[in-house]
């Protein structure tokens, strides 16, 4: 069996639909499941519509565009009198439905944001069977199974593990599988999400439990490059990569593919492939098992960071017991450090900058500490770096923190 994700760019108008829909039925005589996003930028939709909640008339019209912009698609798609517009109108109605829960936000967020991905699926799955292509429409959330923590789902491997086997690889005979990404169900039976971005992994999830030849994720872009090519024009395109290099390039901050998607796939040596969209017939990159020698350089940009100090209160240096305590304070915030430095009196690290996180690690560490944060900065990783990148970036930018190791440079620097 093979996996197929396709992102929210390669659905987000009637005519990306019918372009993947190609490529999906030039792949009809092989057993297909395809996990797909929300369309175009639904997610963020979505999320403002929860941020709109508590201004009715705000929130009402949020609604309103979205709902619109999706029964546009499904005008060019479908005949006026398809049943997928009954389908997009229920699913609205559950939208409108949710927002009147008394969930906590988390639970709240999970219900409303988990509808792009079920408009997307459906839509799509009712225009391929249109097209003579025959097609089931699988709920993941009957398969991808999680604990309660909502907005980062952790995965019940064994129970998921136990239920797509159970069904997946039968029902693919005959018919291609179409479901949503980014979405599972909890212990609870509500609906919890994975993370942004997180519809790769929901890939990774479904091929490693069916022991999938392969994954391919098809994207905007010809591959992997070696760089952002709207930064860097010269950027190379990856023939091959091995599951070490492109898990290294995603934890660093390379947007391409969502960092807990590489893990299940090399632990079973399952190819990942990263093709376009636009050119099918190109090979993109293959991470697979290989060697690589002489990697050309490679920069990863992190926008939206954030630089926290910790200076101790009382003339003790940095020791381990304030260490320890300023980690714990971390994980219990659920923030993840990107890269850390000290001095005799002083502890800074790198976060993204997320304000909520922020705020209660402040609060909780405000009587031992000092504690500063400067905000909108870049980091820069150069993976496999060569000194004359180095010399460029060292002149051309502001550094505030600086590391380098014998493979790779990584500076912090205000725009
Ligand atoms: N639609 C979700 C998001 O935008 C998941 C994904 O696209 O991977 O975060
Ligand atoms: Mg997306």
């Amino acid at each position: 069996m093979k996996v197929f994700k396709f992102g929210g760019a390669s659905i987000k108008s009637a005519a990306a639909i019918k372009n993947m829909c190609e490529i999906i039925r030039s792949h009809a005589n092989e057993k297909l499941l395809v996990v797909v996003s929300a369309m175009g930028k639904t997610t963020n939709a979505l999320e403002a519509i929860l941020a709109a909640k508590k201004n009715k008339g705000t929130a009402e019209e949020e609604i309103q565009s979205l709902l619109k912009y999706h029964i546009a698609i499904c005008n060019e798609l479908f005949e006026s009198d398809h049943i997928i517009f009954a389908i997009v109108d229920a699913i609205f109605d559950e939208l409108t439905n949710e927002l009147h829960q008394s969930y906590h936000y988390s639970q709240l967020y999970d219900q409303v944001v988990s509808k792009g991905e079920l408009l997307s699926s459906n839509i799509i799955a009712a225009y391929l069977e249109q097209c003579t292509t025959p097609t089931r429409w699988i709920d993941a959330r009957e398969y991808i199974r999680t604990d309660s923590n909502y907005r980062g789902g952790r995965i019940d491997w064994r129970l998921t593990e136990e239920l797509i086997l159970h069904d997946i690889a039968r029902m693919a005979e005959g018919y291609v599988l179409i479901t949503q990404g980014f979405i599972g169900k909890s212990d609870t039976h509500f609906t919890t999400t994975l993370g942004r971005e997180g519809s790769d992994f929901s890939a990774a999830i479904f091929a490693y439990c069916l022991n999938a030849t392969s994954v391919t994720v098809w994207k905007d872009v010809p591959g992997i490059l070696n760089a952002d090519p709207k930064l860097i024009p010269e950027a190379i395109l990856f023939n091959e990569l091995p599951y070490k290099e492109a898990a290294e390039m995603t934890y660093y901050g390379a947007s391409v593919i969502h960092p807990k998607t590489i893990k299940p796939l090399a632990n079973k040596s399952i190819p990942l492939y990263v093709k376009s969209f636009d050119h099918p017939d190109e090979p993109g990159t293959i991470i697979h098992n290989c060697e690589l020698k002489d990697l050309p350089p490679t920069i990863i940009i992190k926008d939206n960071q954030c630089l926290v100090s910790f200076k101790v209160i009382d003339y003790t240096f940095v020791n381990e017991d304030n260490l320890s305590l300023i980690f714990k304070k971390l994980s219990k915030v659920d923030l993840k450090i990107n890269i850390m430095q000290n001095s005799a009196i002083s502890f800074s690290i790198v976060v993204d900058y997320e304000v909520t996180k922020l705020e209660r690690l402040v609060e909780a560490l405000r009587d031992h500490f000092d504690i500063r944060y400067n905000t909108g900065l870049k980091l820069i990783t150069v993976k496999n770096y060569a000194q004359t990148i180095l010399d460029k970036y060292r002149t051309d930018q502001k550094i505030l923190l600086e590391q380098i190791s014998r493979n790779n440079y990584r500076a912090l620097v205000a725009p």
